[in-house]
């Protein structure tokens, strides 16, 4: 039998669904010619603040400078500490080290993904020890689901540090305070092809009830304009959403409530079909995850490679995200990290695997990769029992 090629995303179906009316936007966008912040970007920034309850939503040109953005307004700089999550995609520590100042790693718990609020207390006391000046955290709402916020945002009132979500897999996500993108005083997201709303290229936003800090978002996009383009007040960069890419947003999020929802649907139906054989994400009432992935846990790194070269046998798609946590990362080893490490991170690092995950996942589909996924647990948990019993014997 010849094995199915099963997608992990699945962009084209998506594509399909929308049809015509995506296509003829493109094609208007083109037509129109105002290529730089046409009408498009501004009726979508419109959009985008209104779903998520804030005043302004500022589009970019993709998630890592969308989070620039924030630190450049906030005036981030060397001799500065930012909090950032070990376990995350590099970009979040990558723009704290752009702008000359120190990352300092914290740990994440192993129920959420998301930045411990005990690890952050202890780095903070250890950074000040150091002769830093702690300045802010960046919560990462890691495959989705929003980070503690609540213990995250009276953490930092507390100790007067600002607080920037990293939502650039968790738009269309919310918890019983609102919507991602209110959740913090800002918030940045990615709209990248892959991400829960994503463009057909590169693309990014930052969200916040601030005047002050939406004026200069739209300043700092356009090289710090000040009255124009030609009159400079801050050192800014060139980082604009294209037209036509937010000509395609728009038609994404007229189905992005129906598609935040059939993720939901295939996520608990991979637990409801997982759970009694593996460690399956947590699904909380109160917590709506946009589920950017659904993430497994196994019991070490061997039995992951087993697992998941079982699963490619099988045309089984997984990914691993992500092998390395930032703070052994090469080009950030040497950044601070909290006392007594990342011991979370480390682990998860060793023993997460992400299964397909999108609206268009067919029952039949979900059902052949949990038969797969089954099969490949009951191997490799009985190749480890005649390991055992080799080495007994
Ligand atoms: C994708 C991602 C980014 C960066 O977004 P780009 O649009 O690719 O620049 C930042 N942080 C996290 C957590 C991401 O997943």
């Amino acid at each position: 039998m010849s094995t199915p090629s099963i997608p992990f995303i699945d962009l084209q179906k998506q594509r399909e669904v929308l049809g015509a009316p995506l296509e003829d936007a493109i094609l208007a966008a083109v037509r129109a010619g105002k290529y730089i912040l046409g009408p498009e970007v501004k009726e979508l920034e419109a959009q985008l603040a209104k779903r998520s309850g804030v005043k302004h939503a500022i589009t970019c040109a993709n998630g890592t400078e969308s989070l620039a953005l924030v630190l450049m307004a906030k005036g981030v700089k060397p001799g500065d500490a930012v909090f950032v999550p070990s376990f995350t995609f590099i970009a979040t520590a990558e723009v704290v080290a752009w702008l000359g100042a120190t990352p300092v790693f914290v740990d994440v718990t192993e129920e959420d993904f998301n930045i411990d609020p005990n690890s952050l207390k202890v780095a903070l006391s250890f950074a000040k020890s150091e002769g830093l000046k702690p300045v802010g955290i960046v919560a990462v709402d890691l495959f989705g689901r929003p980070a503690k916020y609540d213990q995250i945002n009276a953490f930092a009132a507390e100790n007067d540090l600002w607080v920037m979500a990293d939502a650039a897999q968790s738009y269309g996500g919310s918890n019983k305070d609102g919507s991602v993108g209110s959740l913090a005083e800002t918030t940045a997201t990615s709209f990248f092809p892959a991400k829960p709303l994503g463009c057909y290229g590169d693309g990014g936003a930052v969200f916040t009830d601030s005047d002050e800090l939406a004026q200069k978002f739209q300043s700092l996009r356009v090289h710090g304009k000040g009255t124009d383009k030609y009159d400079n007040v801050l050192i800014g960069m060139n980082s604009r959403l294209d037209t036509v890419q937010a000509a395609v947003l728009l038609q994404k999020l007229s189905i992005f409530d129906e598609e935040i929802r059939k993720r939901q649907t295939a996520a608990e139906y991979y637990n409801a079909q997982l759970s009694d054989v593996v460690k399956t994400p947590d699904i909380n009432p109160d917590i709506q995850s946009a589920w950017a992935q659904y993430t497994l846990c196994l019991e070490s790194k061997e039995q992951r490679e087993q697992v998941m070269a079982f699963c490619k046998d099988k045309g089984v798609p997984t990914m691993i995200y992500y092998p390395t946590p930032l703070s052994s990362q090469t080009a950030y080893k040497h950044y601070p990290c909290a006392p007594g490490g990342v011991p979370v991170s480390d682990r998860l690092s060793d023993t997460v695997m992400s299964l397909p995950m999108h609206p268009y996942l067919e029952t039949d589909v979900q059902d052949y990769i949990v038969e797969t996924l089954r099969d490949a647990l009951a191997e490799s948990a009985s190749s480890t029992s005649l390991k055992a019993a080799a080495t007994a014997s």
